[in-house]
């Protein structure tokens, strides 16, 4: 497959890193259980680090000697891997070191990216022990993709890096709220939905985006199909002046981009360039940016995502006056990915390749990669293959 992927080396060494506290809290019992027993069938050496407190992995990978590990490997949900990824990029080297090999084993609550490689392998969805299983093998075979980032700018001079989504709103309320019923696992958010909805809110502010409409012909032409498709579905396939030409510089296809100088999209503190779509509205019961086909093991929130470099950041918004009884119809679809055959005026799908989100007040919160964020101006933009993971 091109000469992007590539194989990890038959005698491999891991650096498994377990996050005890993720999910039910049996992650790292899972880890003996159940990967174990693989990794030792597979010759496959490693070495267990398992964290004692939040942000330990971020700090070990900054400054650990990467060339003696193939591989970098969590085990926990998506969070552990969003501080693994964090931490690589504020490394002197970080345009090395993001090149190292990811793999990700299902041990939390949210396990969107594990779902989603296991879709890559073109494997039907499993849950819970199953996943972690049909993962594991994943990991034994060892074949290594390239895999797009998304950079998040705030307002306060954050720069994050994020594999998975960018949530404002409904979505990001959930995934906080629902922190206190972690031991229920995955379904935690299930409930925290059918909470958020009885308690239903909406969130003021300015939206903007970058269409990918007529980026490439390969965007062009998956807009189109999708369209075809879903011809009631309300896609915004915008005509906007966007010019590949014109605008080459603004989106990083090249990944030589480093944390400092990554924002080459105007920055928060100017107004969004012609060619972006400003959304009229500005009341919003969610907005979410996701670039992974799972956003968690129930939520199929983006199955026209095939790869993990689609090169498409994939903007999901619902506008306010959505009736409670619609939106627990769109997310009753999401389960099984259902819901782009919906059709309704208050919500909108568009592929975009970087988005600002002005707040007007910075209550609430935000979400990178189902981490918590203080609210306020955010701007996100795509980083094609930037990272690399274990996938199928
Ligand atoms: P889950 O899917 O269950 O939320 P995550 O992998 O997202 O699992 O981890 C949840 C949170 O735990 C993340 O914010 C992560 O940074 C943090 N974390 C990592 N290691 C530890 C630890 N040893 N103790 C407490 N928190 C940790
Ligand atoms: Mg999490």
């Amino acid at each position: 497959k091109e000469g992007l992927y590539s194989c990890l080396p038959q005698a491999r060494q891991l650096l498994v890193l377990v996050n005890p506290f993720g999910g039910k809290g049996q992650a790292q019992h899972l880890f003996y259980s159940h990967v174990l027993p693989m990794l030792t069938e597979a010759d496959i050496g490693f070495n267990l680090v398992v964290t004692e407190r939040q942000n330990q992995a971020r700090e070990l990978v900054k400054d650990e000697d990467l060339s003696r590990w193939d591989a970098v490997v969590t085990v926990s949900g998506d969070g552990l891997l969003y501080e693994v990824i964090n931490g690589l990029m504020e490394r002197s080297d970080w345009q090395s070191a993001i090149k190292k090999p990811l793999g990700i084993l299902p041990g939390g609550s949210g396990n969107a990216l594990a779902m989603s490689i296991n879709h890559y392998t073109g494997n039907d969805p499993v849950n819970s022990q199953d996943l972690l299983t049909s993962s594991t093998f994943t990991l034994c075979k060892g074949l290594v993709a390239p895999m797009d980032l998304v950079s998040i700018t705030t307002a306060s001079g954050k720069h994050l890096f994020s594999f998975l989504s960018f949530a404002w709103g409904f979505i990001s309320d959930v995934d906080i709220e629902s922190e206190k019923h972690r031991t229920m696992g995955p379904a935690r958010f299930t409930l925290g939905t059918l909470i958020r909805l009885c308690s239903l809110r909406t969130y003021k502010g300015r939206l903007s985006y970058l269409p990918a409409a007529e980026a490439s012909g390969e965007v062009s032409s998956f807009t189109s199909s999708q369209i075809s498709q879903n011809c009631q579905y309300n896609v915004c396939n915008s005509n906007n002046s966007y010019n590949p030409q014109s605008n080459a510089n603004e989106v990083d296809h090249t990944s030589t981009a480093s944390v400092a100088e990554v924002s080459r999209v105007v920055p928060l503190d100017q107004p969004v360039p012609n060619h972006w779509t400003i959304v009229k509205e500005e009341d919003f019961v969610l907005v979410l940016a996701i670039y992974q086909p799972y956003l968690g093991e129930d939520f199929f929130m983006a199955p026209m995502v095939s790869k993990p470099d689609d090169n498409l950041i994939h903007l999901f918004y619902v506008k306010a006056g959505i009736s409670r009884a619609s939106l627990l119809k769109y997310f009753l679809a999401v389960e099984k990915g259902n819901h782009l055959q919906q059709s309704s005026p208050h919500v909108v799908y568009v592929p975009i390749k970087a988005f600002r989100i002005e707040p007007f007040t910075s209550k609430g919160v935000m979400t990178v990669d189902g981490e918590a964020l203080e609210c306020g101006q955010v701007q996100g933009q795509l980083h094609s293959r930037l990272a690399r993971i274990i996938s199928g």
